[in-house]
C-alpha cells in the first residue's frame, strides 16, 4: 500500500521531470537554431556587402589605372592633365562613392584635383598613402584609413596607386577619395535592428567605414584586439563575443575580399537576434509551467486520496481485528468458567447432549463423573471464601490434568461440583479415571482441619450408558451419576462409586 504511494509519487515526478527536460531541451534547440539562422543571414549579408565593396574598389582602381596609363604615356604631364580631368568626368556617374580624384607629383604637391582649383602649395607628402607608394614599388592599390578631404573637410577613405614615368621611376600618386557618407547611405538601407552594425576594415583591422556612424569611431584600429585576431582569422566566418566598443554581446559574420585587403563585417545584437525566440520561450514556459502546476495539483490530490484510502483501510482492518479478538474473548467467556478456567455449565450441557446423541447413534459408550468436594462448606467456614476459591481452582487444575483423552471434558457443574464427560468410556474405565482423580486431589495435600480426612478430598459418582434410548439419555445419565455420588457421600466420602456398585472406593480413614 505504501508502495502504491511511492510509485505514484515517482511516476508524477518522472512525468514532470521529463516534460520539463523536454521543454528546456526543445527551447535550447530552438535558441541554437535561431542563432544559427541569424549567423547564416549575417554571413550572406557580409558576402553580398563584400561584393559591393569589391565593386567600389574595382571601379576606383579602373579609374586609377586609366589615369595612371594616361599620365605614363604622356611625358608632358601638365599638358595632359586636362585629358585626365575629362576621363574622370566620364567615370563619375559610374561611381556613386566618388568624392574626387587627385594627382600628386613625386614631392606630394597636388597637380590636379577633379573638383576644382588647387591652391598653390597644397602638399600631401605626409599622408600615409603617399609615403606608402613612394616607398613601395608595388603597383597594387593602397586603401587608407579615413582622412579629411583637405578642401571640403569631409571624412573619406582613399584608394591610390603609384605613378611612374616611362623609365619606371616614382613620379607621384593618383588618389581617389571615396566619401564615407556615400558608404553610410548604402549600409543604412539595410535593416539590422538597433544594435546591428556593418563595418568595412582593412584586413589587418584598421576601420574604414562603420555604420552606424559615430565621429569618435574614426581611426579605430582593431589590429591589436584579441577578439579580432581570434575570431576574424580565416577568409569567412561567424563568431559571438562582447564588443570592446560598447560591451554589447553581438553575433558577428565577416568576409575578407579575395581581391583587396579589406574585410566586410555584419553584426547583430544577440539579445535582439533572440528577441522573437525569447518571446516564444516565455510563452512556452508559461503554458508548460501552468500544465505542470495543474498536473502536480491533480497528482498530489490523487496521492493524498490514496493515502487516505490506505489509512481508512488500515483502520478498518484494525477494527475488524479488534472485533474478532473481542468475539474470541466473548466466545471464551461464553464457554469458560471464570474462577476455575474449566468449561462452564452451558458448554457442559451442550457437549453432553452432543456426546449422548453420538453415543446413541453409534452405539458407543459414554461415561459421566460427578465430582463434589467433601465438607467444603466447612472449608470455607474455616479458611474463608478466598482460600475456598483457591482450593477450588487447585482441584480444577488437578482434574483437568488428570483426564488425558482429547474428547474428555472437565466442566464446573455448579458451586463446588464438577462434571467430567468421558466419551467412548465404559464404567470400569470411568471408575479408573475417578480413582486416578481421587489420588491426584489427595496428592495436592490441601489441609482441611474440619474434615475427618484432614485434607481436601473428593467424592465421585460415575455413570455409563450404552445403547440407551435417545430421548432423555443425558438426564438419566446425570441422575444416575448423582445417585452414585450420593452413595459415595453416604459411603463415607473420599471415594468413587459407580451406579451399580462401588468400585475401588475407600473407606474414610
Ligand atoms: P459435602 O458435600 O461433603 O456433603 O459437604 P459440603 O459442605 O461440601 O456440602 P455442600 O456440597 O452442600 O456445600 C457446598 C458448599 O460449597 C457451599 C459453599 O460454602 C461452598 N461453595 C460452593 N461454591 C463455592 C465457590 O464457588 N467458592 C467457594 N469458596 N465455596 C463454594
Ligand atoms: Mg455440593
Ligand atoms: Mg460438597
Amino acid at each position: 500500500m505504501k508502495r502504491d504511494i511511492r510509485l505514484a509519487k515517482t511516476l508524477l515526478l518522472a512525468v514532470m521531470v521529463s516534460v520539463s527536460t523536454a521543454t528546456v531541451w526543445q527551447l535550447w534547440v530552438a535558441r541554437d537554431q535561431t542563432l544559427a539562422m541569424a549567423d547564416t543571414n549575417n554571413l550572406n549579408l557580409a558576402k553580398a556587402l563584400n561584393i559591393y565593396a569589391e565593386g567600389v574598389f574595382t571601379q576606383s582602381d579602373m579609374l586609377l589605372q586609366g589615369v595612371a596609363e594616361t599620365l605614363k604615356a604622356e611625358d608632358d604631364r601638365h599638358e595632359h592633365l586636362q585629358r585626365v580631368q575629362s576621363l574622370i568626368e566620364r567615370q563619375k556617374p559610374l561611381l556613386d562613392q566618388l568624392d574626387g580624384v587627385a594627382v600628386l607629383d613625386a614631392q606630394g604637391n597636388w597637380l590636379l584635383y577633379s573638383k576644382g582649383h588647387v591652391p598653390a602649395g597644397t602638399n600631401s607628402a605626409k599622408q600615409a598613402y603617399f609615403k606608402h607608394h613612394r616607398e613601395n614599388r608595388s603597383n597594387d592599390v593602397f586603401i587608407s584609413p579615413p582622412l579629411r578631404n583637405p578642401f571640403s573637410g569631409e571624412w573619406g577613405i582613399t584608394v591610390s596607386r603609384r605613378l611612374e614615368d616611362s623609365a619606371g621611376k616614382f613620379s607621384g600618386v593618383v588618389v581617389v577619395g571615396l566619401g564615407l557618407q556615400n558608404f553610410l547611405r548604402a549600409f543604412g538601407a539595410i535593416a539590422l535592428g538597433s544594435s546591428g552594425t556593418i563595418g568595412l576594415t582593412t584586413d589587418n583591422g584598421k576601420m574604414l567605414v562603420l555604420y552606424p556612424y559615430r565621429e569618435k569611431d574614426i581611426g579605430l584600429d582593431f589590429s591589436g584586439s584579441a577578439n579580432f585576431q581570434r575570431h576574424f582569422a580565416g577568409t569567412v566566418g561567424t563568431a559571438s563575443f562582447r564588443s570592446s566598443l560598447d560591451g554589447l554581446q553581438r553575433l558577428y559574420a565577416f568576409r575578407k575580399s579575395d581581391r583587396y585587403p579589406v574585410l566586410t563585417s555584419v553584426t547583430l545584437g544577440r539579445d535582439e537576434a533572440l528577441k522573437a525566440w525569447r518571446h516564444q520561450a516565455l510563452l512556452t514556459t508559461g503554458v508548460v509551467g501552468a500544465l505542470l502546476a495543474a498536473m502536480a495539483a491533480v497528482g498530489w490530490r490523487l496521492i493524498v486520496n490514496i493515502g487516505r484510502r490506505i489509512s481508512a483501510e488500515a483502520s478498518l482492518v484494525a477494527a475488524r481485528e479488534d472485533l474478532l479478538q473481542a468475539n474470541r474473548r466473548l466466545a471464551v467467556l461464553a464457554t469458560q468458567d471464570q474462577l476455575t478456567g474449566l468449561a462452564n455449565r452451558r458448554s457442559f450441557d451442550e457437549v453432553l447432549s452432543l456426546e449422548c446423541r453420538r453415543a446413541v447413534r453409534e452405539g458407543a459408550s459414554l461415561s459421566l463423573l460427578l465430582v463434589d468436594l467433601d465438607y467444603f462448606k466447612r472449608f470455607n467456614d474455616t479458611y474463608g471464601h478466598v482460600a475456598g476459591d483457591q482450593c477450588l481452582k487447585a482441584v480444577a487444575d488437578a482434574l483437568q490434568l488428570g483426564v488425558k483423552r482429547p474428547g474428555d471434558l472437565v466442566a464446573r457443574y455448579g458451586g463446588e461440583e464438577m462434571a467430567i464427560i468421558l466419551p467412548n468410556t465404559e464404567l470400569p474405565g470411568a471408575m479408573s479415571v475417578a480413582e486416578l482423580l481421587l489420588g491426584r486431589v489427595r496428592a495436592l495435600d490441601i489441609r482441611h482441619g474440619a474434615s475427618p480426612h484432614e485434607r481436601v478430598t473428593l467424592s465421585i459418582g460415575a455413570a455409563s450408558l450404552r445403547g440407551m434410548q435417545a430421548s432423555g439419555a443425558e438426564q438419566r445419565l446425570i441422575e444416575t451419576a448423582d445417585r452414585a455420588l450420593y452413595r459415595a457421600k453416604e459411603g463415607g466420602r473420599n471415594r468413587a462409586m459407580g451406579h451399580e456398585e462401588p468400585l475401588g472406593g475407600r473407606q474414610a480413614a
